[in-house]
């Protein structure tokens, strides 16, 4: 069974306690590292300077306290296979369903990888209703 790594770890720790649940669950089925939770602002504004965000601080959902948003990545890390980037979040979201079905967590969330702008495939956020 695959396990979070101490880094993976500390960075979920920084995220909302719905998806600190969804991640430790899926972690028991799917292999994947946690690349970014929580972001101050001068990690946010770097973010947003090399392109990797299209928001300045604090208007990004990693910006809140805790994370409304992670940054994820199958394991081992592939980055031009896209496929299972996707394969990831339905099975996130598949699994937040069944969650949310039994009324362990709340959120509804979202992927990057649907927006229609900037792309972000590692990026799932809560989504706000
Ligand atoms: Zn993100």
């Amino acid at each position: 069974m695959p396990t979070f790594s101490k880094t993976s770890m500390a960075r979920l720790q920084t995220c909302h306690p719905d998806i600190v649940a969804v991640c430790r669950e899926l972690i028991k089925q799917y292999d994947f590292a946690v690349l970014c939770g929580h972001r101050g602002k001068a990690e946010q504004n770097q973010a947003y300077e090399r392109g990797a965000s299209r928001l300045k601080y604090p208007q990004s959902a990693h910006n809140k306290t805790p994370s409304h948003a992670v940054d994820m990545a199958p394991y081992p890390l592939d980055w031009d296979n896209l496929m299972r980037f996707r394969e990831m979040w339905y099975r996130f979201d598949a699994l937040a369903k069944l969650m949310r079905e039994r009324g362990e967590i709340e959120s509804k969330f979202e992927w990057g990888g649907e927006w229609n702008t900037l792309k972000d495939f590692p990026h799932i956020e809560i989504k706000e209703e």
